[in-house]
């Protein structure tokens, strides 16, 4: 396979990518930080998204939150400043739980869509594809509507009520919440 969307499969096959790895799981640097911290956390499994999931993987996701709080503590950094948890309109294949910083203060954050994506109901908590998945048995994909309108929201600051005009506002407003 060689198109884009199966570039986290490739990474699979090439432990020298591998931050941490379990025989489940593994652990690897997103390629394009969407803040100061971003993993990814991808099963071993041949499972190619949150819409494939049924009720028998809830110990596979209790393992891929392990190793979220694994690579966390790795890095020495605090939980309280992360959020865990799956975009609920993927565009790689292979599985894969982002595991990012609050701070989103990076180069590769760029558009409106990359920042809804993180912070609208865009993005799935790990608490919620585990209670989606033990109510319903499976993960209910949001309609073309909802996910458009998502996508377009207007932009609001994560740790303030500050709701920016424009990305670059956004970007400098971020900033300036780093301690
Ligand atoms: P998603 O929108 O959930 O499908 O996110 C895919 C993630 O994979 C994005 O955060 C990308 O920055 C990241 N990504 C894309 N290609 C690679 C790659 N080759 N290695 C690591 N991360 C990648
Ligand atoms: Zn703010």
């Amino acid at each position: 396979m060689s198109n884009w969307s199966s570039g986290l499969i490739n990474i699979l096959k090439d432990p020298s990518k591998h931050i941490i790895a379990s025989n489940l799981a593994v652990v690897i640097k997103d390629l394009y930080p969407k803040a100061k911290h971003h993993y990814l956390v991808l099963p071993l499994a041949d499972i190619p998204t949150i819409f494939q999931l049924t009720a028998d993987h809830l110990s596979l996701m209790e393992e891929l939150y392990l190793l979220a709080l694994n690579i966390i503590e790795v890095k020495k950094e605090d939980l309280n400043n992360f959020q865990i948890g799956f975009h609920n309109q993927p565009s790689m294949q292979r599985l894969h739980m982002h595991v990012i910083s609050r701070d989103f203060v990076s180069d590769c954050l760029k558009t409106k869509k990359h920042w809804n994506s993180f912070n609208t109901r865009l993005f799935l908590p790990y608490e919620e594809v585990c209670q989606q998945l033990k109510i319903n048995g499976k993960i209910k994909p949001l309609t073309k509507v909802e996910l458009q309108e998502l996508t377009k929201e207007d932009l609001q600051c994560n740790q303030c009520s500050f709701k920016p005009k424009n990305m670059p506002l956004l970007k400098e407003h971020l900033n300036s919440h780093l301690k």
